[in-house]
């Protein structure tokens, strides 16, 4: 291509992205309000208190992007079935959920501890719900995790699916630990919200202009 033609194209496209305020682009598809979280804004590194590591920052170019990328394996005594890719802010109130509520609970009710979760996503760039042209989900700036179940010492596997309306002990166990979840996270989603969410909790950390939680 020659120099002139090359100039050409790319004012062209510059034109195209110019006239549409970028709004309209493939690339900018998303309109959300998510916390951002800079470089250094979270007060405990996530290797303090799990087994995490640092990883490059992510940005996908299309408002999906984690500054502050970590990949946790574990937090405090709670293994993760998959390795969860957050940003740096998130594994604190993560951490202090499970540390001192999520095993309150399982022993309260199970008489045992979790060993693990169920992670079923962390990172995704993606609509809620994976509607197409719906707001972009608060995975997209590893703000969110979703997590499906919860395995105890004994080997025991309690899911969303099958305990949110499973057994008594069950039952409890998970009324507890999702109520308890709206202290902790902006968002927080069980099987009572809608039929996305019946088989996992999803907990973020949105940060609505009001300041407000949505538990539901
Ligand atoms: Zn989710």
């Amino acid at each position: 291509m020659s120099h002139l033609r090359k100039f050409i194209a790319i004012a062209a496209v510059a034109a195209v992205l110019a006239g549409c305020g970028g709004s309209s682009t493939k690339k900018t598809s998303f309109d959300t309000q998510g916390l951002r979280a800079p470089e250094g804004s979270c007060s405990v590194k996530p290797s303090r208190i799990g087994l995490a590591e640092k990883i490059r920052d992510i940005d996908e170019g299309n408002g999906c992007e984690i500054p502050n990328a970590w990949r946790v394996q574990s937090l405090g005594s709670v293994s993760f079935s998959n390795v969860a890719t957050m940003n740096c802010g998130l594994a604190d109130p993560l951490n202090d959920w499970l540390e001192n509520h999520v095993q309150r609970a399982a022993r309260k009710n199970f008489g045992e501890d979790v060993v693990s979760i169920d992670v079923a996503a962390s990172f995704a760039c993606r609509a809620r719900n994976h509607k197409n042209g719906a707001k972009m989900s608060e995975h997209g700036f590893g703000n969110a995790i979703d997590i499906a179940g919860f395995t105890l010492e004994s080997g025991r596997k309690v899911t969303v699916l099958d305990g949110w309306r499973g057994g008594r002990d069950e039952r409890r166990f998970l009324a507890s630990v999702h109520e308890a979840a709206c202290g902790q996270f902006r968002t927080v989603l069980g099987p009572d919200a809608d039929r996305h969410h019946r088989d996992h909790f999803h907990l973020d950390l949105q940060n609505r202009r009001n300041g407000s939680s949505y538990c539901r």
